[in-house]
């Protein structure tokens, strides 16, 4: 049984049907990938997450969290708010997140200081609820780090969500205890530097995500779903000289190491 580490199932652009959420789950299965654990936006998402979970309570991982995109696009008081509500909501999800910073200029505007509210109020719940934390961080890594110095990392660590940078960004993450879950980027050719990045991390350190709907790997046709994991799993193996299998076994394995899964 292979594990989707990210992704996004309720996402509005797809699964707007029972029949679609089926139709996907059945490939997935298909190809051995059994278990989804989702990355929270906003409170819509999370009540969709603990709908899947309710028709496939084996499938299904909850994570709640404030989404920076989220956080950008509201005000201070909404943010606030919606923080005491995953406070409630967050008991029942098995990891908090996504959370953490995205500097790009076109999503921040003017919500840095906001996202960085956010952020420490997020890093304080995860250790408060014992959860492990699902980071989105671009283009503010340095920052993110910073925060986790501060604020201190929670005991039980979590993922950094769509890595995409180089070694020895991965290893600043992988030295404060979390996993790097890489997903569709690895397998674009122009992309050396993530490449040269798995070749180097420790594969006790890897997940897999698909990250759908979006960031499918290179030639990708069609919606990207949870079996994308395969072609991403063979560009690892590619690049690490190991068997498919063996990469999806060991990123399965540091799954549920980290979360604590039988
Ligand atoms: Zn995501």
């Amino acid at each position: 049984m292979y594990i989707d580490s990210h992704c996004h199932w309720s996402d509005p652009r797809w699964n707007k049907t029972p029949e679609e959420i089926q139709n996907n789950l059945s490939a997935a299965e298909a190809q051995n990938i059994h278990f989804f654990l989702q990355g929270g936006v906003d409170p819509v998402d999370w009540s969709k997450q603990k709908k899947l979970k309710k028709m496939f309570p084996q499938n299904f991982g909850l994570s709640f969290g404030l989404h920076p995109y989220f956080v950008a696009a509201h005000d201070d008081s909404e943010c606030e708010i919606t923080l005491d509500l995953l406070a409630k909501e967050l008991p029942q999800a098995m990891a908090l997140g996504e959370t953490g910073l995205d500097f790009r200029p076109h999503i921040m505007k003017d919500s840095m200081v906001r996202q960085i509210d956010a952020f420490e109020n997020q890093i304080e719940l995860a250790k408060a609820f014992k959860k492990p934390m699902v980071l989105h961080i671009v283009q503010a890594h340095d920052k993110a780090l910073q925060i986790l110095d501060i604020w201190g990392v929670p005991p039980e660590k979590g993922l950094v969500h769509a890595f995409s940078g180089g070694f020895e960004t991965a290893k600043e993450y992988m030295d404060r205890g979390f996993l790097i879950s890489v997903g569709g980027a690895v397998t674009f050719s122009k992309n050396r530097k993530l490449q040269d990045c798995i070749e180097k991390i420790p594969m006790d350190y890897l997940l897999l995500e698909s990250d759908s709907p979006d960031q499918a790997p290179e030639g990708w046709i069609g919606p990207n779903n949870s079996t994308s994991i395969r072609v991403i799993a063979e560009k690892i193996a590619q690049l690490r000289r190991m068997s498919v299998l063996e990469v999806l076994e060991i990123s399965t394995s540091n799954f549920k190491r980290l979360f604590r899964m039988p």
